[in-house]
């Protein structure tokens, strides 16, 4: 495969990766799992009222939606960016719609600053594995044909006169396909052939359109546009797409993606683990030669036209966590050709750098502060509250009375729109106890004696000190 640089070639490779993607995944339902986008419209501009699950905010949404475009063009590789704001205004949220909406091909690595110091290897290694996780390559592989596949057909469209086709309509242009297939076997050709024409004449496609028919029944399903080749249908993570062939020449050949990152290559190319170690997470250390050898290498595939490399996004949360040896880590990672962009977020304020004595806004090094671009998110309104409560009922299949709502928004203004957030569904528990479908006032009010909130924790603890242990 396209994929290690030596030794034998095996499918499994593409497995590994995609198993490593399915646990990022997992780690997005919870908290924000209301979470799907930014909810911008097609200027970008905040979608007023909420959308996607995303409520207010919108000067940073604005913002990161400038990012999201300056991703997807390619153009902002190297770049980091800084959500700056109080506890629970929606920093991690704005980030995880960022994520959502870059979608499933944009490499996306989520870790908390704690992550790094960890017993199994240096904090920089981690860092490394972390932003090499957040930049996909996407090979290109060919390979010979198995007849009986599904087979994909890029539509070649061209305008021919009506009158040149049978059934077309006198004077008027009409739309022509022509066929790449994988297949030397004229029944097939001819059956899909009509297939397409078919459905060339029914609307569903028109031309730059890459489509599957399904052989056995006929169904044609869009992938996508073939001038947007990368992005948009190869959502599957590998995809099987037809290579143009001069026309009349029918060719055994088709090409396959594989969606991958570095930090996977990395794992496949080390010696002592081996691609197993991807499906274990024991990755260990990994050689700084065989790094610099595949950074080599896929520069080459670039170069050649057999890989495209992606840059996508680590995101770092409770940044302040992080000591100077790790900032000047970032600071100098940022500056080399395969680095991702860099979106970090702190609920802190001017701070001592972790283990030293010198402050800084934010707990970040100054030389650091000064290369990042902030984003800052701002406490939310009663209304506000509200939404975001109403899109976790829903999100949580919890019914709960309009009066009920608005008492749960005021507790969430007062104490914190998290605190109310987890009360949403102990409330609805305590609704459920007394065989309510709806949730009551007086659920609320149950529940808000049942656990308190951090405000009410600090007084008792004020108050009754010296019974801890300290
Ligand atoms: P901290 O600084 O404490 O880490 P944060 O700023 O990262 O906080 P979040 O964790 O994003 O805050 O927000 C707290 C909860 O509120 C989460 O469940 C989040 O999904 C939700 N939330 C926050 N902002 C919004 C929003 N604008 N729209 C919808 N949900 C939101």
């Amino acid at each position: 495969s396209g994929i290690k640089l030596s030794g034998d070639s095996s499918g499994t490779t593409t497995t590994g990766g995609m198993t490593v993607r399915e646990m990022t995944r997992l780690e997005r339902i919870g908290a924000h799992s209301h979470i799907r986008g930014l909810g911008l419209d097609d200027g970008l501009q905040p979608r007023k009222g909420g959308s996607q699950g995303m409520v207010g905010q919108a000067k940073a949404r604005k913002a990161v939606g400038v990012i999201y475009r300056m991703i997807n063009e390619g153009k902002i590789g190297g770049r980091a960016i800084l959500l700056a704001g109080k506890p629970g205004t929606g920093k991690t949220a704005i980030a995880m719609g960022l994520a959502h909406q870059l979608g499933e091909n944009t490499p996306f690595t989520t870790m908390s600053g704690s992550e790094v110091f960890s017993l199994e290897m240096s904090k920089t290694e981690a860092l490394t594995q972390a932003m090499r996780k957040s930049i996909g390559v996407q090979i290109l592989e060919e390979t010979e044909v198995m007849e009986g596949e599904v087979v994909e057909i890029q539509i070649d469209t061209s305008f021919a006169s009506g009158d040149n086709k049978p059934g077309g309509k006198k004077g008027g242009m009409e739309k022509t396909g022509r066929l790449t297939l994988c297949t030397t076997d004229m029944e097939t050709v001819y059956d899909l052939g009509t297939k397409m024409i078919d459905a060339l004449s029914k609307e569903k496609v028109t031309a730059g359109d890459v489509i599957t028919i399904d052989k056995a029944s006929g169904k044609i399903t869009k992938l996508g546009r073939s001038f947007s080749r990368s992005r948009d249908y190869d959502a599957m993570g590998s995809q099987t797409r037809f290579v143009q062939c001069p026309e009349g020449e029918l060719q055994k050949r088709k090409e396959v993606v594989h969606n991958v990152s570095l930090h996977e290559i990395d794992v496949i190319n080390s010696r002592q683990q081996g691609f197993l170690a991807l499906f274990a997470g024991d990755t260990g250390e990994i050689k700084s030669e065989v790094r610099e050898q595949i950074d080599a290498k896929v520069v080459e595939w670039k170069e050649e036209g057999r890989a495209k490399i992606i840059p996508g996004v680590l995101f770092i949360d409770e940044v302040h966590m992080l000591d100077m040896e790790c900032f000047s880590f970032l600071n100098r990672a940022l500056e080399s050709d395969m680095a991702p962009v860099l979106v970090i977020a702190t609920n802190r304020g001017i701070t001592n750098i972790r283990g030293t004595e010198y402050k800084s806004p934010h707990g970040i090094p100054l030389d650091l502060l000064d290369r990042l671009m902030i984003v800052s998110t701002d406490p939310y309104t009663h209304d506000e509250i509200l939404k975001i409560l109403s899109v976790r009922c829903e999100e949580e299949d919890v019914e709960m009375a309009d009066d009920a709502l608005e008492l749960l928004a005021r507790i969430g203004t007062e104490t914190s729109l998290r605190y109310a957030i987890q009360m949403v569904i102990t409330a609805s528990l305590a609704a459920e106890k007394r065989k309510s479908a709806q949730v009551e006032i007086e659920d609320i009010k149950r529940v808000y004696k049942l656990f308190v909130d951090v405000k009410r924790s600090t007084q008792y603890l004020m108050e009754y000190n010296k019974e801890y242990m300290y």
